[in-house]
């Protein structure tokens, strides 16, 4: 089976030593990712989108993979300020304060006044708006109590791509087909996992994420788009690396590390689906290409069905399905 150029439209580098120690299990086998910037502080000006940029590169060393930079979202940016950064930025993300990981400096309220001047910039300067869509409310319904943010908000900006990330419930599928500009990345683990899988027996640590893992009815629906690669779901892997300490702890710290196993799992999926391999080409390059209007670089990757034993830990980070068999293995990677 052969992959080109597979792009990962929401990926957590992080910093430091971290970004060192997994920015490479990206960046072999993907052509490309979208950059998240909550780091500590967040990615908010012209000089630290450039500085990440560049801390990135240092880390892939010579592999071919371009980090597609994005902004930290703040209502005061003008569009003055976006027009100096244009061309260093692929989106702006916006995280509700307080949801996740580092999202403490995000937006506390929703009202479109507010918003307008920042998001009227970006969508006359075409800029992509990426929500991490969770409200405050009960852990189980913040995604879909998010949905009519999402609805208001495309509504009030019908030029403005919105991104809908990492999406895990049928409500949001559903607003995918109620307004042209709404769009969405999926992850892998969203489309294998259950809350049973969590939560349902033992306590699961390294499969607890934000948004957490919904009912089968959701899966169902993330699956349905996801394998027939409609035109406006990506990849995106959200796959978002906390040290073991920090996962196998009194206090687990939320993110599920899936970038060295994604695409064979996708294929595992897909086949098992019986998908025909142009959906998940589709789905793992060309929705995104088409979506953010980029040529990404020349990469094959070809996987052969053979198991993988997934490492325990890739640098002290712990993947999804760590010491178990995948039914699929990357037999090489083709720059160029
Ligand atoms: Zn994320």
């Amino acid at each position: 089976m052969q992959l080109n150029a597979p792009l990962d439209m929401h990926l957590h580098l992080r910093d430091e030593e971290m970004l060192k120690n997994i920015a490479h299990s990206s960046a072999k086998t993907f052509s490309g990712a979208i950059i998240m910037p909550n780091l500590v502080p967040p990615v908010s000006t012209k000089e630290e989108v450039i500085a990440y940029k560049e801390r990135i590169i240092k880390a892939i060393g010579n592999e071919k993979f371009i980090p597609y930079m994005t902004l930290f979202f703040k209502p005061s940016y003008d569009k003055l300020f976006l027009e100096s950064i244009r061309d260093e930025i692929t989106a702006i993300k916006l995280y509700p304060a307080g949801i996740t990981t580092n999202s403490e400096g995000g937006v506390s309220g929703f009202d479109v006044e507010e918003l307008r001047p920042a998001l009227e910039a970006m969508s006359d300067l075409d800029i992509p708006l990426c929500i991490h869509g969770e409200t405050n409310g009960f852990v189980m319904d913040r995604e879909a109590e998010f949905v009519s943010i999402y609805e208001r908000l495309a509504t009030a900006f019908p030029k403005l791509k919105i991104i809908m990330e990492h999406i895990t419930t049928k409500e949001s599928v559903e607003a995918l087909d109620k307004h042209e500009n709404l769009y969405a990345t999926i992850t892998i683990h969203h489309l294998l996992i259950t809350l049973d899988d969590v939560a349902g027996g033992m306590l699961q640590p390294h499969l607890f994420c934000k948004p957490i893992a919904k009912r089968p009815e959701d899966r169902e629906a993330l699956r349905k788009v996801a394998l027939a690669a409609h035109p406006k779901v990506m990849f995106g892997s959200d796959s978002a690396p906390h040290p073991k300490h920090a996962k196998e702890a009194c206090g687990c710290a939320a993110g599920v590390f899936t970038s060295p196993i994604a695409l064979q799992l996708l294929a595992e999926l897909f086949e098992k689906h019986n998908a025909p391999l142009e959906k998940l080409q589709a789905f793992i390059s060309g929705n995104a290409q088409n979506i953010y209007n980029v040529i990404p670089l020349t990469k094959t990757v070809i996987l052969e069905k053979k198991p993988f034993k997934v490492p325990s830990d890739y640098n002290g980070v712990v993947p999804m399905y760590a010491n178990e068999k995948i039914a699929y293995s990357i037999k090489e990677v083709q720059n160029g």
